[in-house]
């Protein structure tokens, strides 16, 4: 397989340098992509692409590790190998606290040199990916876990509140899930977990976000969307599970039906914890309601 390269480097030559190099690697594993300015380089790296990048420091008027800084904080994790100039002392500790993953130092670079950081860069880039993995998504789903779910939700309350949008949060429960359970064996109720959190996910756009937060309870967040699109949508949700029968094995197809409660930032609540219990408590509505169905906070 051959893998994509990034070089952002405001300088030609510095690319037809690289180019040889990697003209002379032991194994034709990459294919080098050129970027000259900064605001390219950012555009290319965060449409995640490639697999590892090479970063100049000297970008035109801004430089390299602010391009760093602002590719991981708009959620790049592309390995990235920092270029530095032998001038530039201290900037290389700078690179790698802003998230480099390794840095050369232009100048003495040589092809078996970058071939080795690539190589390098590469490998503890899959590393971090993994471990990232395993911190933010539960297992059983592939959904965000409870944890990063409450990150985000802070997050995009803190937002929401400071930009004057709205923020919409469905809480969702499978009805009788324990009697599916009991009937079935534990590892039928996996898969109908599984089914569930995949039919939660094609609902909703990709802006959005969807999480496991407890046994056979789930939660979506939804950007920018005020308490009406909160109820559309939960409504969706009841109808996608209600619609169509979950199959488990050959013989069997069971029809599983949800409960889902909406809320939404800020006419229910201004902070996550609020916003929480308030679709839980549209939930615990739609539940006494008769189950399969939705129900919104305002509304109880
Ligand atoms: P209600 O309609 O009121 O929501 O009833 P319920 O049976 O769905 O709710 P209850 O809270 O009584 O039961 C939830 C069950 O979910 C109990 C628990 O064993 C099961 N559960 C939690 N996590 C998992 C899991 O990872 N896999 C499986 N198979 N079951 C799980
Ligand atoms: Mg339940
Ligand atoms: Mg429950």
């Amino acid at each position: 397989m051959v893998r994509r390269i990034l070089l952002i480097d405001d300088d030609r030559l510095q690319f037809r340098i690289t180019q040889a190099h990697f003209e002379q690697f032991a194994a034709k594993a990459y294919e080098l992509d050129w970027a000259p300015t900064y605001e390219d380089g950012l555009q290319r790296l965060l449409s995640g692409g490639y697999a590892a990048c090479l970063l100049d420091y000297q970008l035109g008027e801004r430089d390299g590790l602010q391009l760093i800084r602002e590719a991981v904080g708009r959620g790049c994790r592309t390995p990235i190998v920092f270029l530095t100039a032998e001038t530039a002392h201290r900037v290389d500790v700078e690179a790698m606290n802003a998230g480099a993953l390794d840095y050369l130092v232009k100048g003495e670079i040589t092809p078996r040199m970058i071939e080795r950081s690539l190589r390098y860069a590469l490998k503890l880039g899959e590393t971090l990916e993994a471990l990232h993995q395993l911190a933010t998504r539960d297992e059983l789903t592939g959904l965000l876990n409870r944890r990063e779910f409450d990150r985000i939700l802070a997050e995009e309350c803190e937002r929401a509140l400071r930009f004057g949008h709205s923020l919409g949060l469905v809480m969702v429960d499978i009805d009788h899930f324990k009697a599916i359970n009991d009937t079935h064996g534990h590892p039928l109720g996996d898969v109908v977990l599984r089914e569930v959190a995949r039919r939660l996910a094609a609902e909703v756009r990709t802006v959005d976000r969807v999480a496991r937060f407890g046994g056979e309870e789930f939660a979506v967040l939804l950007m920018q969307s005020g308490a009406p699109a909160a109820l559309d949508v939960a409504r969706r949700v009841c109808g996608a599970l209600e619609q169509t029968p979950v199959k488990a094995g050959d013989a069997l197809a069971l029809t599983v039906t949800v409960s889902a409660g909406a809320s939404a930032l800020p006419q229910d609540a201004q902070v996550d914890a609020a916003l929480v219990a308030a679709a839980d408590k549209a939930l615990y509505a739609a539940k006494q309601g008769g189950r399969n169905r939705a129900a919104l906070f305002s509304e109880q």
